[in-house]
């Protein structure tokens, strides 16, 4: 039970016997606020009894992750900050970047069982580069996996040509479920300026805060990498013995890109092109740390935790020996 890599049994119970963190579930943090000296001064929240509460902080670290980090930032407008907190470069929200990627499947003679037990996959990295020999930029990774339960395998896993009903599909079905393997690729979101996490002027959440506006494109070099990626998916399972392959289509919102969120806070040196500093810090918040996958300048190629826990430790770092400094200036 304890082996799986989650927070809530790695760091946080090491944190909580320090006796210096407390959790407070069933949160929801509306506000990050700010002084006229354009430091963060806490956070305001509903906490599990719909309270409004204001936790004052000497420094902020926030970690909602690429959606909803942008939109806590635009939430905390401030006179200092009209546009949203540490927003004076007006890219709080831009350049977000997902995992792309399309989905090919092979079925073969004999059961695979691909559904039973759990997912043990890794990613080949052969296409990970781009190539300027294959006329676009892009690159990724392909992982096997069958992410399917008989419902949603019934829905969207069976090949495009099997009859949608009827005892022929009742019995396709049967045989394709288990005889079935995927395989999905993990491709290169070029970061564009225009895709991006805004505030919604009209939908509010159950809160009546802002929702979430997603403004999302393909550069139309993601879908090149998309569609060549999914001829080398097939290739591979060709090569394993399917005896029949298909893939899913790769348009939106067919197949809307998910999971990832990248970019929304990215980083670099140059305040004017960037929102947090090389240790996730806000250029122009000096207590305030973003620490999550929004900081990406390019998108993984692959699944990001690994990276964004790597970039956390090494802010941490940081933080830990400045935050003395961080809270006086
Ligand atoms: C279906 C799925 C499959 C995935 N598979 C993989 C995988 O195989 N490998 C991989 O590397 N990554 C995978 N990911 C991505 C991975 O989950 C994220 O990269 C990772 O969780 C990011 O960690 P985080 O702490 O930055 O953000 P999160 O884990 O998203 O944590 C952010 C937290 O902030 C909270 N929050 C947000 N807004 C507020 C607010 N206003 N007030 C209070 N709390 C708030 C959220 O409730 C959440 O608990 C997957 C994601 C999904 C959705």
């Amino acid at each position: 039970m304890r082996a799986k890599s989650s927070t809530l049994v790695s760091v946080i119970p090491v944190a909580e016997k320090t006796g210096r963190c407390e959790i407070r579930p069933n949160s929801y943090v509306r506000k990050i606020e700010s002084d006229a000296q354009g430091r963060t001064t806490g956070a305001v929240y509903f906490d599990a009894n719909h309270r409004e509460i204001f936790q004052r902080a000497k420094a902020v670290v926030l970690c909602a992750n690429g959606a909803e980090t942008a939109r806590l930032l635009l939430l905390s407008k401030s006179k200092r900050f009209p546009d949203g907190l540490a927003n004076s470069s007006g890219l709080v929200g831009k350049y977000l970047m997902w995992d792309n990627g399309g989905f090919a499947s092979g079925s073969f003679e004999h059961p695979l069982n691909e559904y039973k037990s759990v997912q043990v996959t890794r990613v080949i990295h052969d296409y990970y580069r781009a190539d300027p020999k294959r006329g676009f930029y892009g690159g990724g990774g392909i992982d096997a996996r069958f992410d399917y339960y008989p419902a949603s395998f019934a829905l969207h896993g069976m090949p495009p040509d099997a009859p949608k009903w009827g005892a022929e599909y009742k019995k396709m079905l049967g045989t394709y479920f288990t005889h079935t393997m995927g395989l999905l690729a993990h491709t290169s979101s070029l970061a564009q300026m225009r895709n991006s996490i805004s505030l919604d002027p009209d939908v509010k959440d159950s809160w009546g805060l802002p929702a979430i506006r997603v403004t999302f494109d393909y550069h139309p070099d993601d879908v090149a990498t998309m569609q060549w990626m999914l001829t080398k998916q097939v290739e591979i399972l060709e090569a394993a013995g399917a005896k029949k392959t298909w893939t899913t289509g790769i348009s939106l919102p067919e197949m809307m890109p998910s999971r990832h969120l990248m970019g929304t806070c990215r980083m670099g040196d140059d305040p004017k092109q960037s929102v947090v500093d090389r240790h996730n810090r806000a250029h122009d918040v000096a207590n305030l740390w973003i620490v999550d996958g929004s900081s990406f300048v390019t998108s993984a190629r692959q699944q990001p935790t690994a990276t964004i826990q790597a970039l956390a430790y090494r802010a941490a770092d940081f933080a830990g020996r400045n935050v003395r400094d961080a809270v006086k200036r």
